[in-house]
């Protein structure tokens, strides 16, 4: 297979000398974190006190972690490390009770990031000859504009479709002669299922490829994919901490995503004693951001599962490459594509007089797609025969859920005292989406 490069002196950078980089931007960023209130107090405890007090990559396990929990307490602009006027994005990700967690870029950081995207995309095999269709959600959500700027930087047509109205999106692939996607695994399948239902046949598409991330899915599902829409389907993995999409992604070897260490400095450590596992064993990714300026994060904790292969890539690069990621070590949920934490959920229908003690939230499969279910009991006071305050009440819950959760949820009331109450620890969340990881 002949490969391509987007930039090979750094794709390909032997070990040693992609170490002494790491080390070099560790530093400098290490210097920008001091500028930050959190990492100035958070540093000179751990003893550095400026950028000489990173001598070797090793130095990096004096670093303390950075939880979501770190970055919500510094809402809305205590992570940022430059003049507010420097900066020229910015970019939000759900929080665990509803703030979000912010990210700042400045004008470089954006060059920056983007070239980083190219290099997935281009490493796929696309070129300025590919047209491309984001079908993804465009907005604070880092998967729209990341993969919008970086399809562009390798010069292919993008067309900035979002995600959704599948009508809409076969008209566009048609007319336009769409010859990549990026989407979520739940989209694609239910793409290819409205195609079935709507008779668009699959020769009347131009489609070669498709990127699929921002939430878990299987091996099997990617060939499931792949088989349906005759197309190869590759992993992108990326989070809004670190940017978004472009921190890891696979090359057309398809076995693994490889990690831009010029980029991020990753590693296993395991979940419970926060100490690094062995290599090539499962733990959670802790990753550290080596190419922003504008928002410094250290030794972020990503609650993602996973390990490194061992062996090296057929393909040449030199960097790391990840395993699938299986799950995660908190109770985060990710429904079609979008974050959700069930306290999230809690508050919005706690903080409701007329919603009682007890709730359940239920996720399954709908065809393809995710549906999410928020069952509540009303409070004693409130009587179920009376439909029309009834319908109000649910209104009202599923219009601020959504407002807190971006997704609209099924809602449904249950009687006082009806939901099942279980023994012990509550079982608030039933999840059961197949997972075949
Ligand atoms: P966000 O910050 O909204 O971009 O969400 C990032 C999270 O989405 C990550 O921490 C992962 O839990 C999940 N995610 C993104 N891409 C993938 C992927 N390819 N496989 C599994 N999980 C993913
Ligand atoms: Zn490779």
């Amino acid at each position: 297979m002949k490969y391509q490069y987007w930039n090979e002196q750094f794709e390909k950078m032997p070990r040693p000398d992609l170490e002494s980089w790491q080390l070099q931007r560790l530093r400098a960023v290490t210097a920008t974190a001091l500028r930050t209130p959190f990492y100035r107090e958070r540093l000179t405890k751990a003893g550095i006190r400026n950028e000489a007090g990173i001598k070797s990559l090793e130095d990096l396990r004096r670093i303390p972690f950075t939880t979501k929990q770190d970055l919500r307490s510094g809402f809305p602009y205590g992570f940022l490390s430059i003049p507010r006027e420097e900066v020229v994005r910015l970019h939000a990700s759900s929080g665990t009770t509803g703030t979000p967690t912010t990210i700042y870029f400045s004008r470089d950081d954006l060059s920056r990031w983007t070239s980083f995207v190219a290099r997935c995309i281009y490493g796929t095999g696309c070129d300025k000859t590919d047209v491309f269709q984001n079908m993804i959600t465009y907005g604070l959500f880092t998967g729209g504009l990341g993969f919008h700027a970086g399809g562009e930087e390798v010069g292919m047509l993008v067309i900035p479709s979002g995600s959704g109205n599948t009508a809409r999106q076969f008209r566009l692939m048609q007319d336009f002669g769409t010859t990549v996607v990026h989407a979520t695994p739940s989209f694609l399948l239910h793409v290819e299922s409205r195609m079935r239902e709507e008779g668009v046949r699959r020769e009347s598409l131009a489609l070669k490829r498709a990127f699929a991330g921002a939430e878990p899915y299987s091996e099997d599902t990617r060939r499931r994919i792949e088989g349906l829409l005759h197309i190869d389907v590759y992993n992108s993995y990326g989070l809004s901490e670190m940017n978004g999409p472009g921190v890891a992604f696979e090359c057309q070897c398809k076995n693994g995503l490889h990690i831009w260490e010029d980029g991020y400095i990753a590693e296993i450590v395991d979940p419970q004693t926060l100490e690094p596992v062995a290599d090539g064993e499962t733990g959670e990714l802790v990753l550290t951001i080596l190419c922003r300026e504008a928002t410094p994060i250290l030794r972020y904790r990503t609650r993602d599962l996973t390990g490194f292969y061992t062996e090296p890539c057929p393909c040449g690069r030199t960097h790391r490459r990840l395993r699938r990621i299986t799950g995660r070590s908190d109770d985060m949920l990710i429904i079609n594509g979008v974050n959700v934490f069930p306290s999230q959920i809690e508050e919005v229908i706690m903080a409701m007089k007329e919603v009682g003690n007890n709730y359940l939230i239920v996720v399954e499969k709908d065809g393809a797609l995710d549906r999410l279910t928020v069952k509540t009991e009303v409070g004693p006071e409130i009587f179920m025969d009376d439909a029309r305050p009834l319908n109000a009440l649910r209104d009202r819950i599923r219009a601020h859920l959504q407002a807190s959760i971006s997704i609209n949820p099924r809602v449904e009331l249950h009687e006082h005292g009806s939901l099942p109450i279980s023994e012990g620890k509550a079982v608030r969340v039933k999840d059961t989406r197949p997972r075949d990881l």
